[in-house]
């Protein structure tokens, strides 16, 4: 009889650019149910995406994670230490059929999908051009060059349980088609990275942002054809600006180096995430406070508003607010 896995959840930075109070409080909820209830936490950084990687910003996100006064355990581990594995589960689904490569550019999509339903702006539902009619055994990687691979998906809904959205059904085919798993140098693409780099990392807790709540049922799809078991998924509502839009860089100071430089003290970031976490206090606050009073499934269910009153708070500290 085997043991059951030890409940392990994971940091995941991308060191495309300087970590923000977003990011700090993905990593705060993720790092304090695990600390409460002894999960094992692991450090990835996700540096796949390499056109966009900055140099030294893995650096820079593991010295901001230890100002918060978070740690791991284990080595930390970088995405490009895994490809080799990518390419066998991509060698694998390929032989097995569920694989072919693709030449559309996105004009092509673009033009093809204009009328059907998709997720969003970014996410254009691919028609199904390159699909073969019949599944077909594939070599990858391909001797072609600047060709793309997507995975066949069944227009089926996909149901799974998110703990904090609750009960989801998603139809992949029809929202998104047939999609990436590799981009037109053959690299894996984050769908497929994201699924082998948990297996391999023994994650059974995804907690991240509500905006990948729709990438969820693809990784289910890859768990699937793969055979490997999915992980139970916490994807905690957005941090947006005033204008209801995601947080970013338009909407000013909110870098966590930032509030370092000008000397704001660690228990106020805390502070402020645990209001964002439904604390009835404004309030500076330790981390060790911050885990004890901390509930995953107590999060507020709406985006949270970051408003120029807390960037405010954070460097005075003097209003208050309940
Ligand atoms: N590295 C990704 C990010 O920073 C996280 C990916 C994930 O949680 O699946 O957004």
């Amino acid at each position: 009889m085997s043991l059951p896995p030890v409940p392990t959840t994971r940091l995941a930075p991308s060191p495309t650019g300087a970590l923000h109070l977003g990011n700090a409080r993905t990593f705060l909820v993720n790092w304090a149910p695990a600390r409460q209830q002894g999960w094992r936490v692991v450090l990835r950084i996700d540096d796949l995406d390499s056109p966009r990687v900055r140099a030294g910003a893995d650096r820079q996100a593991i010295e901001m994670l230890r100002w918060l006064g978070l740690d791991w355990d284990g080595p930390i581990v970088y995405e490009t230490k895994h490809v080799d594995h990518y390419e066998n589960a991509l060698r694998r689904l390929a032989e097995a059929g569920w694989l072919y490569p693709c030449r559309c550019t996105r004009s092509q999509i673009a033009a093809a999908a204009l009328s059907a339903p998709h997720l969003d702006e970014h996410e254009l539902r691919y028609p199904g051009t390159c699909r073969p009619p019949e599944p077909l055994r594939q070599k990858f990687p391909s001797v072609e060059t600047g060709v793309a691979w997507r995975v066949r998906v069944p227009d089926r809904e996909f149901q799974f349980h998110d703990q904090i959205a609750g009960p989801q059904a998603w139809n992949v085919q029809q929202l998104v088609g047939d999609f990436l798993v590799t981009n037109k140098q053959g690299a894996a693409a984050y769908q497929l990275a994201v699924v082998i780099d948990d297996w391999l990392q023994g994650v059974t807790e995804v907690v991240r942002g509500a905006d990948l709540l729709g990438s969820t049922p693809r990784q289910l799809w890859l768990h699937e054809l793969l055979g490997l078991a999915a992980p139970r998924h916490w994807h905690v509502p957005l941090l947006v600006g005033p204008d209801g839009q995601r947080l970013a860089k338009r909407h000013g100071g909110f870098r966590l180096e930032e509030y370092r430089v000008e000397g704001v003290p660690v228990e106020r970031i805390v502070g402020l995430i645990a209001w964002w976490c439904g604390r009835s206090e404004l309030e500076p606050l330790r981390l060790e406070d911050f885990v004890e009073g901390f509930s995953l499934s107590q999060l507020p269910r709406e985006p949270i508003v970051f408003r120029p009153a807390d960037h405010d708070w954070l460097l005075t500290g003097a209003a208050t607010r309940g």
